[in-house]
């Protein structure tokens, strides 16, 4: 029955673990969650408040498919000063939060077949990003004992005739690492020499600790080949809002605007207008955000360290802890659930980022101090006790 089937490619696709997580976590009381990837915090509240007066006057309208002009004009002085790099408006897309900036991106991007190059362990929509645009994931994986940093010569090793893309991220969901800027300058040489587009995920580029956000965008000659994805949703606790934007090259902002016209119309209004209050505030309200983070992290990484078993590299970035377990458990699922199931505590089993992050589990610093160190109570009693039944 033809007209009663789904396509093969979307079928391909499995439910996301995290939500699938949290799913199960909805019948056990008394629940720690260390699971979904967003702030606790909420919006700052000078954000919502210009946000609503917005709305009160009237911005309530589809915007331009490209974006409000305020925000976009707004975008461009904030670019200059964070890279130094003049991007004008035209060069800039305000999207559906940084995953409408990669739904967009990638299906101008690829032909069917493309192959994009992706380091794992990933965020895993990646994957479904992909395979919506018709591409296939080529993955490079990334090693605890280099601190989840790609090696260069690992991406050049990949490169094949197919190999349109290079989708990078840093700082990196879910291992925290940040790409340091001489790894940055080996993959710019690489891709200019094979000629390769570069994606550049910077959804978390405000939250990193202790050093500066370095972009491959401010590479020589990397501007005409790189498309920075951004969001508001980590740096400025702005998840439900869902603003993100992308800048880049000309030619394929043009096309992206084809997609956002015809799959959204336009991020949301209100949302857009949350962004330009977001962009007015002072830098020291998103940086007490990631200074919290920054104890946080620091507090699971010292509770961890001392668990038999456990081993973990400290992160640079984003709010997530990537821990090896695989002293204990080669399962990360079964010990996920078994977590779950006997202390309450929610932690994303780590093959859900690519099959080199099995053996891992990913835990998200995303509640307060006191409840995180009871989260490391329980999971030191669970693992205490923990023979992989
Ligand atoms: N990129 C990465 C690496 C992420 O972790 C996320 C969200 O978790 C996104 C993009 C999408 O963020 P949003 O659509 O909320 O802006």
């Amino acid at each position: 029955m033809p007209g009663k089937t789904t396509s093969e490619s979307i079928k391909s696709l499995g439910y996301s673990v995290i939500r699938e997580m949290s799913g199960m976590a909805a019948d056990y009381e008394n629940v720690i969650s260390l699971g979904i990837g967003e702030p606790d915090f909420n919006t700052p509240a000078v954000i919502t408040k210009q946000a609503f007066e917005d709305a009160k006057k009237g911005h309530t309208h589809y915007t331009h498919s490209q974006g409000d002009p305020e925000l976009l004009e707004k975008l461009s002085v904030h670019i200059f000063n964070e890279t130094g790099f003049r991007v004008p408006p035209h060069s800039i897309i305000v999207t559906h939060g940084g995953m409408g900036a990669l739904t967009a991106a990638l299906k101008p991007l690829l032909e069917p077949g493309d192959e994009v190059l992706l380091m794992e362990p990933h965020f895993p929509d990646y994957m479904a990003h992909i395979t919506f645009a018709g591409g296939v994931a080529k993955k490079v994986p990334t090693f605890f004992e280099d601190g989840f940093v790609p090696r260069p010569e690992n991406i050049e090793k990949a490169i094949t005739e197919k190999t349109k893309l290079l989708l990078l991220n840093s700082p990196n969901n879910p291992t925290g690492a940040v790409i340091p800027g001489d790894v940055l300058d080996g993959i710019a040489e690489i891709v200019q020499k094979r000629d390769i587009f570069v994606i550049s995920d910077e959804v978390y580029d405000k939250i990193i600790f202790g050093r500066t956000f370095e972009s491959i965008y401010t590479r020589k000659g990397m501007d005409e080949r790189t498309l920075v994805a951004k969001s508001f949703s980590k740096s400025h606790a702005m998840t439900g809002w869902r603003v993100g934007y992308c800048y880049g090259p000309e030619w394929i902002i043009a096309q992206m605007l084809k997609v956002v016209n015809y799959s959204t119309a336009c991020a949301s209004s209100i949302g857009q207008r949350a962004a330009i209050a977001a962009l007015d505030i002072d830098r020291s309200v998103v940086n007490a955000m990631r200074d919290r983070f920054a104890a946080r992290v620091d507090l699971v990484c010292r509770r961890l360290e001392k668990m038999k078993g456990i081993r973990v590299v400290k992160p640079c970035g984003a709010f997530y802890v990537f821990a090896d377990i695989s002293l204990i458990s080669q399962e990360s699922r079964r010990f996920a659930i078994d977590l779950l199931k006997k202390q309450q505590v929610v932690v994303i089993p780590g093959y859900a980022f690519g099959d080199s992050g099995e053996g891992c589990i990913r835990i998200a610093c995303t509640v307060k101090r006191a409840l995180l160190e009871k989260a490391m109570d329980r999971l030191e009693t669970f693992i205490s006790g923990y023979h992989g039944e």
